[in-house]
């Protein structure tokens, strides 16, 4: 059997897991570019530009950021937080026999049986709260379901962590706030999301933290040394909570050029490292496709990309690559989505809002 047959085997397979499985990528940006594109006239997003590819990869969740540009802070954070709610909420309405917003429990089964495509809100940064970590409530109500303390830049929360391109071992962990703050979102019944925390942070976090956290689009340090990635220690700690990591497709990140055949090699050495520091139950995809977002940021079109994982349709390729490495297929189902299926369980509640359930007083 030559190369090419083989190749075309193990995409078929791969492929075929796509479809039948639950498949989840746990960062895109896509409410903040929903937002924008909308700002700028155009609708139904979803519908026109990521319907047709998410369905091509068979994809059961995505998890889409809410981020603030730097232009926005402080002022108008908070609207323009609020506002990529209100945006993406119209937007998944329109494709509503399609979509849903993933919530609570239920929604969650709904997407693990491929009934509909899910779309779970968390924040990137807590940067539009100001110093108020009681507003958590009221993005809880609103649909949002997670939040990283930080994006890479400081905050009343925590120190951020340095940019993709650049590279400093950044000091300061978390604030007296932000030490009150992961409590606080453990009660509300949201994840916490470590992947924009610098080293400091991390370890405070990790300290503090009762449940199992995530790292929604990390990549291991050990294969790329980027600060952006999560040294061997932190994978092991983050592993011996219960949490996962989403691999990260971005090149600066995963080391890999974005159009090189051997950026499907390099994600799975960053998967396959996740795995011999812990096991296969700790490893998922968190894509971080964002050139779509920067294009609707700047109103440019058919930009250099950044992105290895191109689209959702492209992930089938990741997948095959990992198959190929003679990763078993029930192993490879965890990657592609099982284990992020199995956390998302563990942290949705039963219903989506929190009156008169909720006692924990603030
Ligand atoms: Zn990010």
């Amino acid at each position: 059997m030559n190369e090419k047959t083989n190749k075309d085997l193990y995409y078929k397979k791969a492929a075929g897991l796509h479809r039948e499985c639950f498949v989840c990528d746990t960062h895109w940006d896509l409410a903040p570019e929903i937002f924008l594109r909308r700002m700028a006239g155009e609708k139904n997003v979803l519908k026109n530009r990521y319907l047709d590819d998410l369905k091509k990869g068979g994809f059961s969740l995505v998890v889409s950021s809410i981020f603030a540009r730097a232009e926005m802070i402080p002022e108008k954070g908070l609207y323009e937080a609020l506002s990529q709610i209100a945006s993406l909420a119209d937007d998944v309405d329109s494709v509503s026999g399609e979509v849903i917003l993933v919530k609570n429990a239920a929604d969650l089964e709904r997407v693990i049986r491929k009934e509909k495509i899910g779309v779970m809100l968390y924040m990137e940064g807590l940067d539009p709260l100001g110093n108020t970590k009681e507003l958590l409530r009221a993005f809880y109500e609103a649909g949002v379901r997670g939040a990283s303390l930080t994006w890479s830049r400081r905050n009343f929360f925590a120190e951020g962590c340095c940019r993709a391109h650049e590279y400093f071992d950044v000091k300061g962990g978390l604030s007296a706030l932000g030490k009150e703050t992961v409590p606080f979102m453990e009660k509300l019944g949201m994840f916490i999301d470590v992947s924009h925390l610098n080293d400091d942070g991390f370890a405070e976090l990790c300290a503090i933290a009762e449940k199992p956290f995530i790292a929604s689009h990390s990549c291991a340090r050990s294969v790329h040394d980027n600060y952006r990635n999560l040294t061997d220690g932190q994978i092991r700690a983050l592993a011996a909570k219960g949490g996962v990591i989403g691999v990260n497709g971005y090149s600066a990140i995963a080391g890999a050029g974005a159009r090189d055949a051997a950026r499907w090699a390099k994600l799975s050495e960053h998967i396959e490292r996740i795995i011999g520091l812990s096991s296969y139950d700790h490893a998922g995809y968190g894509f971080d496709i964002c050139t779509p977002y920067y294009e609707a940021e700047t109103h440019t079109e058919n930009t250099p990309s950044g992105d290895c994982v191109a689209s959702h349709g492209d992930a089938i390729e990741l997948t095959a690559e990992l198959l190929r490495r003679g990763h078993e297929e029930s192993n490879v189902k965890k990657i592609i989505g099982g284990n992020f299926a199995g956390y998302f369980r563990r942290m949705l509640r039963q219903r989506s809002d929190l009156y008169g359930s909720y006692t924990d007083r603030i």
